[in-house]
């Protein structure tokens, strides 16, 4: 079979919010006797979901009745399996499809705060540290993970110019936006803005499976050691069932990796703005006291920041199992 390579016009500002696979093309006839359906499942394609773009790309294609013509070659959308995608930065920005065990998920992926609008701030011996980096370098993990398990990923708040971090201490800066967009300094206007973003493109999207995820690291008093919180809007049992598949996890991890050190996430219901207004079902997630030096392990050490962006991974592959079955 041939292989045809075509590129997708799309706006670059939209790519680098959208973190998407490379779309192929590859050109096939119909066995005798095939119709559209069946065409799509020997493609690997769900027709439910794929048979009006699939008319679409191939338009005038059809016959009267919107067959298959047996010796016509239809153009069938594969998804690369390895694409570049330069949001991550120079040294993470090669990904690779490694299982398909999120295909058909869609992720709207908020790192809270940016823009002029750095969040809580923590000491660290002659160090400031940022939560709005932070939470976004973890967020990009997050992301990366979940495109390498097949799903769609909107990257919500994203800074071109800051792929993924490798170090201590992620400088700050002023140059996340949300969908190229400006980030204001007004919390009510800032949490409407991706609030609004967000839900347009979840109206874009037919997924069953749709979660939004907020991740931040707030500050308490210096001495409260943090356990990690998460929050779900009372009205949303999925958003409860969420948040307690993944503090679940991180409890199972804490005991395996430090069992000295004891753990119990916390899962609330909060009147959060973002809870409230996004249509996907929604988690909003603290991670730790910014402010405490033993959490603050979990941010400054790189390989910590990876380990939670990988529990997180875990624990999302549960939640959507548990809702397939
Ligand atoms: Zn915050």
């Amino acid at each position: 079979m041939r292989i045809l390579l075509i590129g997708i016009f799309s706006f670059f500002i939209y790519q680098l919010i959208s973190a998407q696979p490379a779309e192929t093309f590859l050109l096939s006839k119909p066995q005798e006797g095939e119709g559209v359906w069946s065409f799509l499942r020997r493609h690997h394609l769900d027709p439910a979901s794929e048979t009006e773009r699939f008319r679409q790309i191939n338009e005038g294609r059809f016959d009267p009745n919107g067959n298959l013509y047996l010796h016509q070659e239809y153009l069938v959308p594969v998804l690369a399996e390895e694409w570049v995608d330069p949001l991550f930065g120079l040294e993470h920005q090669n990904l690779k499809i490694r299982d398909s065990e999120l295909k058909g998920a869609v992720f709207y992926l908020v790192s809270g705060h940016g823009g002029p609008d750095p969040g809580a701030i923590g000491q660290y011996d002659e160090h400031q540290l940022f939560e709005d980096e932070y939470a976004y370098d973890i967020t990009l993990r997050l992301a990366k993970n979940l495109l390498e398990k097949s799903a769609t990923v909107h990257v919500i708040v994203a800074d071109s110019l800051n792929g993924i971090r490798s170090g201590a201490y992620l400088l700050p800066d002023q140059h996340e936006t949300v969908l190229g967009q400006v980030i204001p300094l007004d919390q009510l206007t800032r949490l409407k803005q991706r609030t609004t973003v967000i839900n347009q493109l979840a109206k874009e999207e037919a997924a069953t499976y749709q979660r939004c995820i907020e991740i931040h690291l707030d500050s308490r008093s210096q001495n409260k050691q943090l356990d990690v919180f998460f929050y779900h809007h009372e009205n949303s049992p999925k958003g409860k069932e969420m948040a307690e598949t993944i503090s679940k996890t991180f409890e199972e991890n804490y005991k395996k990796h430090q069992p000295q050190r004891g753990f119990s996430g916390t899962v609330n219901h909060r009147n959060l703005y973002m809870l409230k207004h996004t249509h996907p079902v929604a988690v909003f997630i603290e991670l730790g006291n910014i402010r405490n030096f033993r959490d603050q392990q979990r941010f400054v050490v790189e390989s910590n920041r990876q380990a939670l962006a990988n529990w997180l991974t875990s624990s999302i592959v549960k939640d959507f199992q548990n809702q397939n079955h």
